[in-house]
């Protein structure tokens, strides 16, 4: 039996009989466990993938010169290479480990469902309620986890691109990032809190413009929150900012605007 067949016949066999024993439940949470093992993408899959995605990203940004802008030169990137290359093998490094941790929690959360779903169905079976629409529900709400799988591949690698666009950033002296969220995108699950950062500006604490005393912090600093894709499948990122005259003016001290109306002389 593979996972859905499995799961099938653990949902109809509850929907019969009901909680009538933790047998019964143990007997079933036995066997998804097993046929979720076996259906699921092999770890080293897996890996193999997200190593090819993390790969193509840093290839992309830093050996074929994605990151290289009207602010960002090739000798810029290049003098970074070390550090960039890196945030890498960092991240890969740490993906056998994600990938381990989420295929449990994966099939942990299957099990904590159906277990959670099993022991409500009072002893006897459930004879009242729509037998097909609850057997559609709950294999629904189980079934989703082969899909799950992947998402590790797309989170880890908007992380690595979030990271190397703020190293970059950061070392070729952004005094500001302003927070680009894509609540606005249909189906896009987006934060609450990540929608309300929308078009926010935060300074780079210890930027060059705040030392010398031309920009004050309207929305607070990057480090005050979390980075852009730090939160589990967030997908927001920062637009860099460079100099104070791409700031509003309101974030321009008395010194700021007076250094800003000499250089527009
Ligand atoms: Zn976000």
């Amino acid at each position: 039996m593979n996972f859905y067949e499995t799961l099938t016949a653990a949902v109809n066999d509850i929907i019969e009989y009901g909680f009538d024993s933790k047998k019964r439940i143990d007997y079933w949470l036995e066997k998804i466990k097993k046929a979720a093992e076996k259906e699921l993408i092999p770890q080293h899959q897996v890996q193999a993938e997200l190593e090819k995605s993390l790969n193509n990203a840093y290839s992309r940004l830093v050996t074929k010169g994605g990151l290289i802008n009207k602010e960002i030169s090739r000798f810029t990137i290049d003098r970074l290479k070390p550090k960039l290359r890196a945030e890498l093998d960092r991240r890969i490094m740490a993906s056998a480990n994600l990938i381990k941790y989420n295929r449990e929690d994966a099939i942990n959360n299957t099990l904590r469902r159906f277990e959670g779903w099993a022991t409500s169905i009072p002893k006897g079976g459930n004879k009242t309620t729509n037998k097909v629409k609850q057997k559609q529900d709950i294999r629904k709400s189980l079934g989703k986890m082969p899909f799950e799988q992947r998402r590790v591949i797309i989170d880890q690698t908007h992380k690595l691109i979030s990271n190397i666009n703020n190293i970059v950033a950061v070392d070729n002296g952004a005094i500001a990032a302003r927070w680009h969220s894509h609540w606005r995108q249909m189906n896009y699950d987006y934060r609450k809190d990540h929608k309300e950062r929308d078009e926010h500006i935060y300074l780079i604490r210890g930027n060059w413009a705040s030392e010398k005393g031309l920009i004050k912090a309207v929305d607070g600093y990057t480090d005050d929150i979390t980075m852009p894709g730090e939160e589990v499948y967030c997908r927001c990122n920062y637009v860099y900012i460079y100099d104070i005259g791409s700031l509003p003016e309101n974030f321009l001290t008395i010194k700021g605007k007076k250094a800003l109306s000499q250089v527009k002389k």
